[in-house]
């Protein structure tokens, strides 16, 4: 009896072993930096939207994932590409109720380049009153995707100051919604107005890890790869955000662990690796990114955020956001045990880390969807600043964080542990 289980002890040492050097193979300080050092160099310059640099990052994220062997996301190609539109206004005139309306009393949330509208026209109305939420309201309105003359009382002059104004950038409307500013009820109306419509194109970059056995169920693998840009230039002659933590260090994870579970060859769940655009501003990346598929089939999502710095407990240790929104924390800890390395739950909970990064817009949709950080949220000297290089970020303790986050999802990768839904109502807007 004792001899068998030395025997066994000595298998599995044996196991473990070769484990270990198997992924150190795959997951070590080399490669880190070897990916780090090209996301974060200064010829991205920053990797910000709508500029040339951050698709030099795209292409990178891409070829990375091609000779991980995953499979692209659309035919041959890794790019989830979408386009956000930009308006702003040229003129508007109409009238209501035979009176003139000022321009500045007309809005319009639209693609369209013109538009026409009167009481034939058959848009619905709905009136704003004084008392109403009007962001709430605006929001279920632009969710129907159909035409609507809003009339917005006078105590909303703000915000639809703000809306009239246009010049953000958003995902294109569907329909059609002509705002009027006035304390009138509607009746007869006409409104012309026209805009211009800037159409700004965005890509996430996705890579799929087919499942052996549960294909239908998918384990989602994230991080941005967007940045600030440049910017001023510091004391030191520095003007380059190059966001070596934040995120290019998520994206190295994600790169390394693409590559790391298509030599494993044995996950049964789908796997899926993605690089957000835009999370800086807005997290169009990912909001495009979960309209793809049907969010019930995700088991669960890992999304990396800044893991260069040791975290406040030291080295092979880091959070999970959102620790208590679901029991998925758990099974990361249950698949850690033993391994040297430890995830807590997030220590800054006043700083609201859950809701300010990728994780929220999946976990919105009920997703078990957390962020995974070391990152002192309270003291990170170089968070969001030129000094963000990679010369102030641990290598070794960034391969070890990743390696973590590949033996922490092992069961869920497996098929064997599903963590519980996010319960969608608890969440803040
Ligand atoms: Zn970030």
């Amino acid at each position: 009896m004792i001899k068998r289980f030395s025997y066994f002890i000595l298998v599995l040492l044996a196991k473990q072993a070769a484990f270990c050097q198997s992924i150190d193979k795959i997951i070590n300080a080399q490669e880190v930096e070897r990916i780090e050092r090209t996301l974060s160099s200064d010829d991205m310059r920053g990797r910000k939207i709508f500029t040339p640099d951050i698709d030099r990052a795209a292409a990178f994220i891409a070829a990375e994932f091609k000779k991980a062997g995953i499979q692209p996301v659309k035919e041959n190609s890794y790019l989830q590409e979408f386009a956000m539109v930009r308006t702003t206004p040229v003129s508007a005139s109409g009238k209501l109720n035979g009176k003139t309306l000022a321009e500045k009393d007309i809005a319009v949330i639209s693609a369209k380049e013109e538009l026409s509208v009167n009481q034939a026209s058959g848009y619905k109305q709905v009136v704003i009153h004084a008392r109403d939420t009007f962001p709430v309201m605006l929001g279920r309105l632009q969710h129907t995707d159909g035409n609507y003359l809003l009339v917005v009382d006078t105590a909303h002059r703000q915000l639809f100051e703000r809306i009239r104004r246009g010049g953000r950038s958003q995902f294109s409307p569907k329909g059609n919604i002509v705002l009027v500013l006035t304390n009138e009820e509607a009746g007869e109306y006409a409104i012309q107005y026209k805009q211009t419509v800037a159409v700004m194109p965005l890509k996430n970059v996705v890579g799929i890890l087919p499942g052996r056995s549960k294909k239908e169920e998918y384990v989602i693998f994230s991080g941005h790869y967007d940045h600030l840009g440049v910017g001023q230039a510091n004391a030191a002659g520095d003007s380059i955000y190059n966001g070596a933590n934040d995120d290019a260090a998520g994206i190295t994870a994600v790169i390394m662990l693409a590559n790391y579970f298509a030599k494993q060859k044995n996950n049964e769940r789908t796997l899926i690796f993605a690089a957000f655009t835009a999370e800086e501003s807005g997290g169009f990346g990912s909001t495009y990114f979960s309209q793809q598929f049907n969010p019930d089939q995700v088991m669960a999502m890992f999304n990396i955020e800044m893991i260069g710095t040791e975290s406040k407990w030291g080295t092979n240790s880091a959070f999970i956001t959102g620790y208590e929104k679901t029991d998925m924390g758990k099974i990361l800890e249950k698949n850690l045990k033993g391994t040297g390395f430890t995830f807590y739950p997030d220590p800054y909970p006043s700083q609201q880390l859950f809701y300010r990064s990728d994780n929220a817009t999946l976990a919105r949709l009920g997703v078990p969807a957390h962020t995974i950080s070391t990152s002192k949220m309270d003291s990170e000297k170089y968070y969001h600043t030129q000094e963000d290089e990679i010369e102030t970020l641990d290598m070794k303790n960034m391969a070890a964080i990743i390696k973590a986050i590949a033996i922490s999802s092992t069961s869920i990768v497996a098929g064997k542990d599903t963590p519980t839904r996010v319960a969608r109502e608890s969440l803040k807007r």
